[in-house]
């Protein structure tokens, strides 16, 4: 996947800056309003490591489409793609000195970018606690600023759904990349009349799932990026325990070479635990009971998280409804992961601010100037 979207990022922002266009307004016959948009300078990008360079083209790609140059600073756990890319960019022609790849940790490199006088913008995607400090050394100097930030994605499925599309896909939003991706769906809401079922077949498709070396094509499930990682992950398997809930299937270590855990499936916990209330980051959903629609929405809306939402129902007027209702900057209904690279992308409340994607990138990436000329 990560290369690939690394590649459609290019060719997207390569193509949409072609049809980025300006806004003009004639003012009661007296005057003309036009707006201009410049290039904002040096842009500081951060990416973290669990998409490595697909997260860091979408950022690199719009900042230098729009005419930036752009300090870009990949996790230190994922160094060497963006060294690629880098070397890359130079034999496809771009001058040095305009895509900058720095290598570092984050309390170092990363807040130098954030700190530097002469950065006036950051885009950032990691954690919540990370994307803090770095407003919080962004705001005294006034840089323009996007956050994209964790998550606690809900997944509802009503008892009306497609319940073989929604079990296929709900495996895939829980477990794809090992469950490390920011927009996985981590706790699955059941509407009641069908969570036995549910449960029953969720759990048979968890174990059917291949845990293996991540290069091999029949492998569905690779190794976690640390050790560091693994005993996060595996500490809230430990948590779910002690609040009460059912590790239904996985959560043991495999015996390989790796950082490798089997997927794991949590029930019996209510959403006011710290284990539906965290993220995780990791192979591990929760599957809680609902009564209703208010209930699944006041469910979804459990967490201090807002980045993404499913929805999976055949009821249209439900599905318009419960997505208008969902805290998230982005609601799929009936599927999960289908990208629109020109809408607005990005979270609400601890998932972050500011909206990447499609043109919004390109105004992001860019300063808008008004000017105003006399005509009468
Ligand atoms: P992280 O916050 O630890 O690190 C992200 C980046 O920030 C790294 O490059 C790191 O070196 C840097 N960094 C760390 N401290 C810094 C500081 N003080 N100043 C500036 N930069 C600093 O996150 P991670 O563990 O690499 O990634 C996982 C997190 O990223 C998860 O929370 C996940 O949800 C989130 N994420 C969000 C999105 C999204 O689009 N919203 C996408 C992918 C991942």
């Amino acid at each position: 996947m990560d290369i690939p979207r690394a590649v459609a990022n290019f060719r997207f922002f390569a193509t949409a800056i072609l049809h980025e266009s300006s806004e003009a307004h004639v003012t009661d016959a007296r005057a003309l309003n036009y707006t201009l948009r410049h290039p904002m300078g040096v842009a500081g990008l951060i990416s973290p490591w669990n998409l490595p360079l697909y997260l860091l083209s979408w950022k690199i790609a719009p900042a230098i489409a729009a005419g930036n140059t752009c300090v870009a600073k990949p996790s230190e756990l994922t160094p060497l793609t963006s060294n690629r890319l880098a070397e890359l960019s130079l034999e496809a022609g771009l001058p040095p000195g305009v895509m900058n790849i720095v290598h570092g940790y984050g309390a170092k490199a990363g807040a130098a970018i954030c700190e530097h006088p002469d950065v006036p913008l950051i885009s950032f995607t990691g954690g919540t606690v990370t994307g803090a400090k770095v407003a919080a050394a962004a705001a005294p100097l006034f840089k323009k600023l996007s956050l994209e930030l964790g998550g606690k994605n809900p997944n509802l499925i009503f008892a009306d759904a497609d319940l073989d599309d929604a079990i296929a896909t709900s495996i895939q939003s829980s477990f794809a990349n090992q469950g490390e991706i920011c927009l996985c769906g981590s706790r699955i809401f059941v509407e009641r009349a069908i969570y036995d079922t549910f449960v029953e077949r969720f759990v048979a498709a968890t174990r059917k799932l291949r845990i293996g070396d991540p290069s091999a094509p029949d492998t569905d499930v690779g190794a976690l990026i640390s050790e560091a990682h693994l005993q996060k992950v595996t500490g809230y398997l430990d948590l779910a325990k002690e609040e009460g809930g059912t590790i239904v299937t996985g959560g043991n270590r495999v015996d390989r070479d790796g950082f490798f855990l089997e997927p794991a499936v949590i029930t019996g916990l209510g959403c006011e635990c710290r284990v539906l209330q965290e993220e995780i980051f990791g192979p591990v959903v929760t599957i809680t009971p609902f009564d209703g629609d208010d209930e699944a929405i006041r469910s979804a809306n459990s967490t201090r998280y807002g980045l993404s939402a499913t929805v999976w129902t055949r009821d249209l007027q439900r599905a318009h409804r419960v997505a208008a209702a969902m805290h998230a900057g982005t609601v799929w209904i009936n599927c999960w992961l289908l990208r629109d690279l020109r809408v607005p992308f990005g979270g609400m409340k601890e998932s972050g601010v500011g909206r990447e994607g499609g043109l919004e990138s390109l105004h992001f990436f860019t300063e808008a100037k008004n000017v105003c000329v006399k005509l009468a």
